[in-house]
């Protein structure tokens, strides 16, 4: 009976030493568990970059800065919906052409681009692709990508539900007819842009691309633009340009400008990894090679 106090008083210090003992490593262990599973939960979020953009004849309006700051927030919490720039962290930017196609331009930027054997986006309005049917048949038959930019080119920010919905599809369907191919991407008119947009654009399940860097090859000249593109690019730069005249005439100094500044011009669906067309299969983006999709 003795030996069994002393037992169960042995037994009792032995717990009181061990419990603080074992609590403490209990604690070290839960802690370094949760460590590494919020590193395996730790997915870098997209690099977002500025929007840049500056023209000698034209001051962006208080709202137009607000809008690009705006944006950045949204791609940033948009990840795989709304790209400002690529995703590939090496030396390549990407060409955009918007508002075509049109009777002369359009045509003459493909033949520019197929010269270089560089290839670009164009994101095409829906009334212009009814228009010039031949010419949206032509950018895709030389690989270039055929992207929706409305159908009228109104703003969505000012749009009902119904009315964007009608302005992706009705393009969408002009487009499916000439090509027979859904696009994927969609550029809003004039880059507006807001979450009621882009909760609309991804109930089409379709990814929204804006630019990281405007130029304003509309209405400046030559140099100015070149001066720009030189002092601003950036790797995974996606570059807005439009159909134009001004374009048509300096793309090839744009090209060779940014091939000389050591730039992989590619195109769009390489650098934000993305299917250009809807229903498509996966494609492995690390191959150099131009998709033929
Ligand atoms: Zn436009």
């Amino acid at each position: 009976m003795q030996k069994s106090v002393f037992n169960i008083k042995k037994f009792g210090w032995l717990v009181l030493l061990a419990t603080p003992v074992f609590l403490l490593l209990a604690m070290v262990n839960v802690e370094k568990k949760d460590h590494i599973s919020s590193l395996n939960n730790a997915k870098p979020g997209p690099v977002v970059f500025d929007i840049i953009g500056f023209s000698s004849n034209f001051n962006a309006p208080k709202e137009a800065i607000s809008l690009r700051k705006q944006v950045k927030s949204l791609a940033r919490i948009s990840e795989n919906n709304l790209y400002i720039n690529g995703q590939t962290n090496s030396p390549r930017v990407t060409l955009t052409f918007d508002d075509g196609p049109d009777a002369i331009y359009t045509d003459r930027i493909v033949e520019i681009l197929n010269q270089y054997d560089v290839k670009g986006t164009f994101f095409c309005i829906g009334q212009n692709v009814v228009k010039y049917p031949q010419v949206v048949e032509k950018i895709n038959s030389f690989g270039h990508i055929v992207a929706n930019h409305s159908f009228s080119h109104k703003k969505f920010t000012q749009l009902s539900s119904s009315d964007i919905s009608l302005e992706i599809s009705k393009t969408n369907n002009e487009i499916f007819n000439i090509i027979s191919k859904y696009p994927n991407f969609i550029r809003p008119p004039y880059g507006a842009v807001n979450q009621f947009v882009l909760n609309n654009i991804l109930a089409q399940d379709m990814v929204t691309v804006y630019w990281s860097l405007d130029v304003f090859d509309w209405l400046e000249t030559k140099e100015f633009v070149l001066k720009n593109i030189k002092q601003y690019t950036r790797n995974d730069e996606i570059i807005i340009l439009h159909c134009n005249k001004n374009t048509a005439e300096n793309l090839p100094q744009i090209i060779e400008l940014l091939i000389d500044m050591g730039y992989d011009i590619v195109r769009l669906d390489k650098i934000i990894k993305r299917n250009a067309y809807q229903n498509t299969s996966i494609t492995d983006f690390s191959n150099q090679e131009c998709l033929s999709l």
